[in-house]
């Protein structure tokens, strides 16, 4: 390894205290001397200087050093919170292939073998689980502003519990939002879920796939009900498929990652008995390795991240944080505009059960809304974060639509704040 001495940028190596050859050589006299009974007293560090009766000795004496020293950096590396966490990110990307056309025909609702459904998808129009009972006009309208509102995103999230089989064997959720920046902050109404929700026996999906193939597309007879009529083509925001991974996935690839970089400076201030044998090293970089190391490991994570920074940090391009009714689970932008604690999340006016938190839009999206089909999005259109809470009853309607409204809280970024 070539010598840690450093330089000053005229080029003469700066100032350096003893090198820990010569310090090592130092206790080691000591040490003779005493033991030869040339010396009455002893150092005061006596078992300091012991411990550098041989090279070997030292050698670890000062890895120990410096490991003590890294300790409390890794610590904070790797804070417990993610370990146990539950949440599934969704990324989004642009569909490779055939086009968005042949991806919905594959992976949406357009497609009657429901054992290709996949994820979700961002942007043009819905493609409605139950084309038969669809959404009036009026929900779609923002609530502030009377103006229709743009589909942003579906997701398909079925339930799997027996109990539900029922009705939420197929379950899909979907998202609209206000153009106007000024209607979208906490529930004014510029953003609408819409639950719709389908029994394993149902009029419109066969209840098994199993007569149909692996990768057989068959195209919903019904498509022509699939009315998109209300989505003039104008006011669409870009497509994009939404792929999933666990955030403890994600963490592990984040770690493995950070690891090898804080193995490679551990290794780089590793100190062997060859080393100072050589002289290769002085006190002084020791002294500066302790000290710097710790900063050049924190650096790598960001030092003063908050919380919802460094959750984020494990995968930085996150669109989407789902965590069925995970208390808890959501994660704030800042401290400021979240809902009413006092109030709480109002129960399902169907069902009066509790609604929880299910899943949460991130502003990494906001990249993605305004690229080349851009929809004439204003400059202000911003948002923090939107979370969705639904009804824990998973509750069905006999009405006239199948798509029932969840609440929805978007948490704009504080005031003067990134
Ligand atoms: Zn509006
Ligand atoms: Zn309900």
């Amino acid at each position: 390894m070539a010598s840690l001495a450093t330089k000053d940028p005229a080029g003469q190596e700066t100032a350096q205290g003893p090198s820990p050859l010569e310090t090592f050589t130092k206790y080691r006299t000591q040490l003779l001397a005493w033991k030869q009974g040339k010396l009455d007293s002893f150092s005061k560090n006596a078992s300091l200087v012991e411990k550098h009766s041989n090279l070997q000795q030292y050698e670890q004496y000062l890895n120990s050093k410096i490991t003590k020293k890294l300790k409390p950096c890794q610590t904070k590396i790797f804070p417990s919170e993610i370990n146990s966490s539950k949440t599934d990110l969704g990324f989004v990307e642009p569909v490779e292939g055939g086009g968005d056309a042949a991806f919905l025909l594959e992976t949406s609702h357009l497609n009657k073998n429901w054992s290709m459904w996949d994820g979700g998808f961002v942007g043009r129009k819905p493609c409605w689980l139950d084309p038969k009972r669809l959404p009036s006009a009026e929900v779609l309208k923002c609530k502030s502003c009377k103006t229709p509102m743009l589909f942003l995103l579906q997701i398909y999230a079925p339930l799997d519990a027996p109990e539900f089989e029922n009705r939420g064997f197929h379950r899909t959720l979907y998202l609209f939002c206000c153009k106007n920046p000024k209607c979208l902050s906490g529930d004014k109404g510029g953003i609408c879920a819409l639950r719709c929700q389908l029994g394993k026996e149902n009029d419109c999906y066969l209840s098994a796939t199993d007569g149909m193939s692996e990768d057989e597309v068959v195209v919903m007879e019904e498509q022509g009900a699939n009315d998109f009529s209300m989505f003039d083509s104008a006011l669409q925001f870009p497509f994009f498929e939404i792929v999933t991974e666990s955030e403890l996935d994600c963490l592990q690839d984040s770690n493995e990652d950070i690891m090898k970089k804080f193995n490679e400076q551990v290794e780089k201030v590793t100190i062997t008995a060859d080393k100072i044998k050589g002289d290769e090293i002085t006190g002084e970089d020791v002294k500066e390795v302790m000290s710097t190391l710790p900063k050049a490991v924190n650096d790598g994570v960001g030092k003063s991240m908050t919380f919802f920074h460094h959750r984020v940090s494990v995968a930085k391009d996150q669109c989407l944080r789902y965590s069925r009714w995970e208390d808890g689970e959501e994660l704030w932008t800042s401290t400021e505009n979240r809902p009413d604690v006092l109030r709480g999340v109002p129960l399902c006016p169907r069902c009066n059960s509790p609604r929880r938190f299910e899943f949460q839009v991130m502003p990494q999206l906001l990249f993605h809304l305004d690229g080349e089909n851009s929809v004439g999005l204003s400059n202000d259109f911003d948002f923090g974060t939107i979370a969705v809470y639904t009804c824990t009853n998973s509750c069905t309607s006999n009405s006239a639509t199948n798509y029932l409204e969840e609440y929805v809280w978007c948490q704009q970024m504080a005031a003067g704040k990134e």
